[in-house]
Formats: C-alpha cells, structure tokens, sequence
C-alpha cells in the first residue's frame, strides 16, 4: 500500500552531511584518482575483447545498436543548455509572448505533469529544491550554482524496457539503458523549451547538477533500496531518472513509503544478482561507506561502486543485474 508522508522516508545526518562533488563517483575518479583499480580504465575499453569471445548478446551487432541508443544523450548537448535555445534547424522565426501569468501554483502543476507525459516521462513528481542534493562542482570541477529564484525541481522517469533489461548484463540490456538515457535528454529538452515559452527559467539536467535519487524521493516517485537505486511502486527500479529545475511557482507533492526498507531487510534478491559483490547483506542500514565514492550522512545500505564499476569494465558495459532482479520489477514488459 503506497502512503503519502511530509517527510521523505531516508535519514540524514546533517552534521555530516555536505554537497557532494559529482568528480567524487566513479565516473569522476577514474578519471585522477591513481590509488583506484579502474584509474583511466574506460567501460567500453574490453568491448573489442568481448565481442569476439562469441558470446551470446555480445555481438558487433548488438554493440552497435547500444551505441546508436545513447546517441542522442551523448551528443545533443543542447539538450542540457541552460539558456534560450538558439540555432534551430527550422527557418521560422518563433515569437516571444508575454509572460504567462501562472498565479494558480496547482493548476501549473497539473499543466507540468500533463505535459511531461505528453513527451514520454512515465512518472511525474514536484519537490522544493534541497541543497544538499546540488552537487558541489560538476565533472569539469566548476562549482554549481543554482539561480536563487529557481526554487522547484520537476522530477521525471522514463521506464526502461524490461524484456531487454532481464537480459543483463548483455549489450541488449545496455541498449535499453541507452535508450532511456536518450530519452531523458528529449523529454528534459522538450519540458525546458515548454517552460521558457511561458516565459520563465527552466535547467534540463540528466544525471549532471543533483543528485536525481534523493530528489526523485523528495518528489514523491518512491524509495531507496538496498541495491541503491530508486525503487517506485509501479516498475520497482527499471527506471531512468531526470529532472529540470524552475523559478515557475509550483505545487510540491507529498514523498511515499510503501515498506521497501522492510521489504528489502528480507530480500537479498540484488545481492545474489551482483557479479561483483558490490551489495551490502547486512539486516540494517547504517551510516557506514563502502568506498570513497559514497556520500556520507545518509542512513542506508551502501553500494561499493568501485566493484560495480570495475565489473562494469570487464564488462564491456553496463550492468543491471541488480535491477532485473528486483522483485518491485514485475511488469516484464
Ligand atoms: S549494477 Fe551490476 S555490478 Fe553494479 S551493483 Fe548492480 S548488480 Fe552489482
Ligand atoms: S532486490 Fe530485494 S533487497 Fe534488492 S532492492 Fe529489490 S527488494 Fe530490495
């Protein structure tokens, strides 16, 4: 049963708690942190290897075709930009209208969520911007700031195909990651460029500026399991996560809980699934890390994203073993 709280259902250690650098994952480190395994070890960097081993949902093909899926996450970077649009492929000149009035809050919330599913987002939610959950600085190490005015995050998830991701963690698995990722940068692009024609200040963000898991709960989409991933009530974590942030004044919503903490002290179901043991079994949460690249002062279990990234190299990509087999996945669709 999904119940609505006022306050999400993690637990924070303000003391300890401090904006977190995004060059502090993994996908930062490895790119100056010497002492780690995977120092300048790139995903793709055994595809060639793994490929010709012959093994089944490895092929040139099936490389191929998740490359094409993260096209458009990986190179419409326009997508992402924080200003007006300029540049268009269209030779229309697009009027500037007036400011919308958007004095009714609720009802411009209701018009954002119509719209976002109307470009593709599976699930909607609005929160208050916390700052804790704006990175520090970003991976070029430029610090982020985020315009005082914006004070609302609009919070949205795009469903992964399930009959590929059960295939984890096969490159047709990783083409529905790929996929969801490209679809994100459309469904942000689409929602920024909606909200500046009302007039107002709209950041399109994937998974750059915040953290979107915490956000992504604040809103009201779900929870956090203990394969460290959002858990919703509808598709359980075959989910990608976006967000765009606005000085637009919206309703906020309410965070859920719907027992995946005590669901999960029962379920080991991830654990099992992981190649790289990077799944905690202890019964609790806890305050403790499993490596340097988790944040400190949150009560939860803990993935060690450096054996998850390092299975991730010798991989050849991706993994999402853990998601496949979440029983909150049901819907193999
Ligand atoms: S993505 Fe794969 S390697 Fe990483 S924690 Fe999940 S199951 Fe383990
Ligand atoms: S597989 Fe089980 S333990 Fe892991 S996140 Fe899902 S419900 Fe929780």
């Amino acid at each position: 049963m999904i119940k609505k709280i006022s306050t999400p259902s993690y637990i924070i250690d303000k003391k300890i708690l401090k904006r977190f650098n995004q060059r502090q994952a993994v996908f930062g480190r490895k790119l100056y942190d010497e002492k780690s395994d995977f120092y300048k070890k790139g995903m793709y960097d055994n595809s060639s290897k793994v490929i010709s081993s012959g093994k089944e949902g490895y092929s040139h093909l099936d490389f191929a075709r998740m490359m094409g899926s993260w096209a458009v996450y990986d190179y419409f970077h326009n997508a992402f930009s924080w200003s007006n649009l300029t540049d268009a492929n269209s030779v229309m000149q697009k009027p500037v209208l007036e400011k919308f009035p958007a004095k009714d809050a609720e009802k411009m919330s209701e018009e954002i969520k119509k719209t976002a599913r109307y470009y593709g987002a599976f699930q909607v939610g609005i929160t208050r911007i916390n700052n804790n959950w704006i990175y520090s600085k970003d991976m070029d190490d430029a610090h982020i700031e985020i315009p005082e005015e914006c004070k609302f995050a609009i919070v949205m998830t795009v469903k992964m195909i399930g009959s590929a991701i059960i295939t984890s963690p096969t490159y047709k698995a990783c083409t529905a990651t790929g996929l969801a990722y490209s679809q994100m940068a459309f469904l942000v692009s689409c929602m920024a460029e909606f909200i500046r024609n009302l007039g107002y200040t709209a950041i399109p963000m994937g998974n750059d500026t915040a953290l979107s898991i915490p956000l992504a709960i604040d809103a009201g989409l779900g929870e956090l399991g203990r394969n460290g991933l959002l858990i919703t009530p509808e598709y359980g974590p075959c989910i990608r996560i976006c967000k765009v942030f606005t000085d637009l004044e919206l309703k906020t919503d309410k965070p859920i809980t719907f027992g995946v903490i005590d669901f999960c002290k029962n379920c080991e179901k991830c654990v099992e699934a992981c190649e790289a043991d990077a799944i905690q079994t202890e019964d609790e949460l806890s305050f403790k890390t499993a490596c340097p690249s988790n944040r400190q002062g949150v009560l939860r279990w803990a993935v060690n994203q450096d054996k998850c990234y390092k299975f991730w190299v010798e991989n050849g990509g991706e993994c999402s073993n853990c998601i496949a087999a979440c029983p909150f996945f049901t819907k193999k669709i």
